[in-house]
């Protein structure tokens, strides 16, 4: 027998691609625009000799800022590297039952990943032909639910009675909502907190705070959840956070009027890009995130990716069941928007 039969295989997480060069890059969702200022200022004003030490374990800066902003206590904040962290961290926390859990087929990739890395059993519940998610299909016996509001990478959004909905209907497991894409224009869970002691919220400064080379995601929940997700935290490495990270996040959650201000940039853009790409024939969902999810009635979507590519311009293509003849185009500046409708309109004439 080799050292070969001990090893823990997995299929892992394929990531969008990170082109060099000078391409016009929407195939991650990241944010076209800059951090806010403070970040900067952080970051030039940084003395090195605070490299020495360990940082903080508790992420005090960063936890504080989210919630005095957020309005709750500090000990309802969980901070990890990015919200892939988090979500992780809470897989392994909270889909302890051995039940089924459940999440919808189309959507996030890393989900069925986490589950088969910590050995969760899962189901996934079909989106109706509309990419819509329907609460009453949660209604079923399992060990937890997850799910993104707006999904990804549908960009369909659920208001909070369809939340509140999954909710009721699983009072005795976990649900976490995966925020990544809140920001642009959905109502957050966070308000229900106080009526559900079960319920996670995660975000990340990834996409609405333009951070994502920074890697901040957290969660907010009631105070049990939280310590309890601390604890294997602290049982697998205590310092996820480094100093620089937690001086520039802090900052970052600070500023929220440019916060605000950028968010609204990527809006604006969103629903310019929804009325080009319907000129050219494209057919999409009302997407509410930082991208569109588009079909083209006579272009085969792998054919277009392919095109675009050619041309220095990258969006994604997942070759899965049900989506692989879409796109999910993240939204740029104006300028990179109108440079890809441009060469849309030369592909599918
Ligand atoms: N959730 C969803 C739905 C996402 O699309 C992403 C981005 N890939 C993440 C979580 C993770 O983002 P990050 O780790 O950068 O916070």
């Amino acid at each position: 027998m080799s050292w070969e039969s001990n090893v823990r295989k997995v299929v892992p997480y394929v990531a969008g691609e990170q082109p060099s060069g000078k391409v016009i890059k929407l195939n991650t969702n990241e944010n076209p625009y800059a951090p806010a200022p403070g970040v900067e200022e952080v970051l030039k004003n940084t003395d090195i000799s605070i490299l020495r030490k360990y940082p903080d374990m508790n992420s005090g800066l960063i936890v504080n800022a989210l919630a005095e902003k957020y309005r709750v206590k500090p000990s309802q904040v969980f901070v990890g590297v990015g919200s892939d962290d988090v979500l992780a961290m809470a897989f392994l926390t909270f889909f302890n039952s051995g039940k089924k859990i459940l999440f919808p087929d189309i959507t996030y990739s890393f989900y069925d990943v986490w589950a088969d890395l910590f050995g969760i059993p899962y189901e996934q519940i079909p989106l109706d032909d509309d990419f819509v998610i329907h609460p009453e299909d949660y209604d079923k016996e399992n060990g937890g639910v997850i799910f993104p509001n707006p999904n990804a990478p549908t960009g369909v959004a659920m208001d909070l009675t369809g939340v509140k909905q999954i909710l009721d209907l699983n009072r005795d497991v976990v649900c976490i909502v995966d925020e990544a894409y809140v920001d642009f224009g959905t109502k957050s869970a966070l308000e229900l907190l106080p009526e559900y002691d079960n319920l996670l919220v995660v975000q990340t400064f990834s996409k609405s705070r333009s951070m994502a080379g920074m890697r901040i995601g957290y969660a907010i929940g009631n105070e049990k959840l939280i310590s309890y997700l601390q604890d294997v935290k602290f049982s697998f490495n205590s310092y996820t956070m480094n100093t620089v990270t937690l001086a520039a996040g802090a900052e970052a959650v600070r500023d929220d009027e440019y916060f605000k201000k950028s968010c609204e940039k990527i809006i604006k853009t969103r629903e310019k890009l929804k009325k080009d790409l319907k000129e050219l024939g494209f057919a999409f969902s009302d997407s509410k995130a930082n991208f569109i999810f588009a079909t083209h009635p006579d272009v085969y979507a792998e054919k277009i990716y392919n095109e675009l590519k050619k041309r220095n311009i990258y969006v994604r293509y997942f070759k899965k069941p049900r989506i692989d003849n879409y796109l999910r185009i993240t939204v740029g500046t104006d300028e990179e928007c109108d440079e890809l409708v441009r060469n849309l309109r030369e592909i599918t004439a």
